[in-house]
């Protein structure tokens, strides 16, 4: 693990800052959106500090495809029958928060475009 001492979402992650883990191995550590935009709404991190999803494709895809087994397995557990992954990656399009994370949204029906 390499942490950013000044990120956010390594403190969740080293549990300097409290959060609500929902699933936690090796690579992945999940949480829930403190300002949760649906009934489900949980954040996926790697456990490496990583800015963005495109920084993360060309590090690791292996840890990036653990994002996503870790979301169907949270899915699964909070018993959605759907639900949308989304990655924001860079400011213009709303990444607020420079420690890559995987919203997994569910639990309500969602439009199409998003906004
Ligand atoms: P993004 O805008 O895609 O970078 O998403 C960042 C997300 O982090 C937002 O949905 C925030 O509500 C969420 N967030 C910010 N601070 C915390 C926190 N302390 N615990 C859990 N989620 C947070």
């Amino acid at each position: 693990m390499e942490f950013d001492p000044d990120c956010l979402f390594c403190k969740i992650i080293q549990g300097k800052i409290p959060a609500e883990i929902v699933f936690r191995n090796e690579n992945v550590v999940a949480f829930r959106d403190i300002t949760p935009q649906a009934p489900t709404h949980v954040l996926l991190v790697p456990t490496l500090h990583v800015a963005n999803a495109g920084d993360l494709a060309k590090l690791s895809p292996t840890v990036l495809g653990a994002l996503f087994t870790a979301a169907c397995e949270v899915a699964a557990s909070a018993g959605l029958d759907g639900y949308r992954t989304v990655f924001n990656t860079g400011e213009s399009v709303g990444q607020s928060v420079f420690h890559v994370h995987l919203h997994l949204l569910g639990g309500r029906s969602f439009s199409w475009p998003p906004g």
